[in-house]
């Protein structure tokens, strides 16, 4: 797949926000702490406000955070883009924008948890339906549209198992029934995969991901392919008033600079732990889109650059290994989120997932035994060595079970 720039993606992502500062030609996009803008005349005010060009309020307009949409729409190869201040303000503002009383949404059954539990427990107050299905089978989607169904969205790759939705068919499909389709592509970035060259109308972030990558700021993202859809969603959005901080836009700027160089070699290293954990006796079974074994294997190599960085495994042995892994690495932060600079690792059935029964969580296919695994940039030997230390923790099958407490 092509970008629609004249520079390799490496390059973009580094020179993204060059020329941000005219006035003293700082090489850094300089912080704009400021909630508003003074108007040199009633003229000028008069003229901001009609336009809706130049800056008159840190919430609805700010350079700082400018700078950063446009280099996210860039990147994504979309025309509009709109900062917001977590992942989940970005997801709650499409919903808030896109939809509405009477109509109707598919998504993905088992996209980012909150996505799913907002549509299903807020915006029923407000008359919106939905059905989280099985995206990865066009047919299933099909089988769910409705009359009144405004908007598809996916999330590709999707926890646990890293299943893939096929975004150039879900584009096909929604834009014959006149609706839009949205992707939340914070799993692979768009140095990996690009949904509006597929034909997606509509891109959300987690800019929290690997965007940012250092684990130490939250934030979100819409980014849109038509003009048009950007403005809408703007104007709603900067009313609903999730939009983001200047400083939080001037960090997650920062982490746009290196994020090709991260997201390749976190790949890099994955691709090797993925290999060594599906042959590791004490490994059931590794969900990677970068193995043969992976059951869309093939599509995942046609929509996207390359697999990631995110591995979910399953132990033998259950609940019990899987508090003993993590117990037992030293490496990766024993942590939820994902695409940080640094390896991060968390067993759902104990943490994300604890308050669900194993019943409800073997229903959605969380197994006790299951890890997930964001693999960093550290030194694949130490991640290896690492990892095959805290393995050795783990006993064998049934071996010391009940030594951990199960829940
Ligand atoms: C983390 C995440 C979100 C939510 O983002 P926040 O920044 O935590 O609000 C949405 N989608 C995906 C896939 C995520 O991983």
């Amino acid at each position: 797949m092509e970008h629609d720039n004249p520079h390799a993606f490496n390059t973009l992502c580094i020179h993204v926000d060059e020329g941000a500062d005219e006035q003293f030609g700082a090489v850094s996009t300089p912080i704009f702490q400021t909630s508003t803008f003074r108007f040199p005349s009633v003229e000028e005010g008069a003229a901001r406000f009609a336009s809706g060009k130049g800056y008159i309020y840190t919430r609805l307009k700010n350079p700082t955070v400018s700078q950063l949409e446009q280099a996210l729409a860039r990147l994504e190869g979309g025309t509009a883009c709109t900062a917001a201040a977590t992942g989940m303000a970005a997801v709650s503002g499409l919903y808030f924008t896109f939809l509405g009383a009477g109509d109707h949404m598919v998504g993905t059954d088992c996209m980012y948890g909150p996505s799913r539990l907002i549509m299903e427990r807020e915006f029923t107050r407000f008359g919106v339906q939905s059905d989280f299905v099985d995206t990865s089978d066009p047919a299933v989607v099909e089988r769910h549209w409705k009359e009144n169904t405004k908007l598809l969205y996916i999330e590709t790759p999707a926890n646990p198992t890293l299943k893939i939705t096929d975004i150039a068919a879900c584009a096909a499909l929604a834009h014959r029934h006149g609706a839009l389709l949205a992707v939340d592509n914070t799993f692979l970035s768009p140095v990996l995969q690009n949904p509006i060259a597929l034909g997606a109308d509509i891109v959300i972030h987690s800019l929290t991901k690997h965007i940012n990558g250092h684990s130490d700021v939250v934030g979100g993202a819409v980014i849109t392919k038509d003009p048009a859809l950007g403005a809408r969603h703007r104007k709603v959005f900067t009313t609903f008033g999730g939009t983001m901080d200047p400083h939080q836009a001037w960090l997650v700027l920062r982490g746009v600079k290196s994020l090709s160089l991260r997201v390749l070699k976190a790949q890099e290293n994955a691709i090797r732990v993925a290999e060594f954990l599906a042959e590791h006796p004490r490994v059931e079974s590794v969900y990677y889109p970068g193995l043969k074994s992976h059951p869309q294997y093939e599509l995942a190599r046609r929509q996207a650059k390359g697999p990631g960085s995110i591995i979910a495994f399953v132990l033998k042995g259950g609940y019990s290994a899987g508090v003993r892994l993590l117990n037992g690495v030293k490496l990766p932060a024993l942590a939820v989120s994902l695409g940080g600079i640094e390896s991060l690792i968390q067993h759902p059935a104990s943490m994300t997932h604890s308050g669900m029964t194993p019943q409800e969580r073997s229903d959605a296919g969380i197994s006790e035994g299951l890890v997930r695994l964001s693999v960093g940039c550290e030194d694949l030997a130490d991640i290896l060595e690492d990892l095959k230390a805290g393995l050795a923790q783990c006993g064998a099958e049934g071996h010391r079970a009940g030594e951990a407490r199960e829940p």
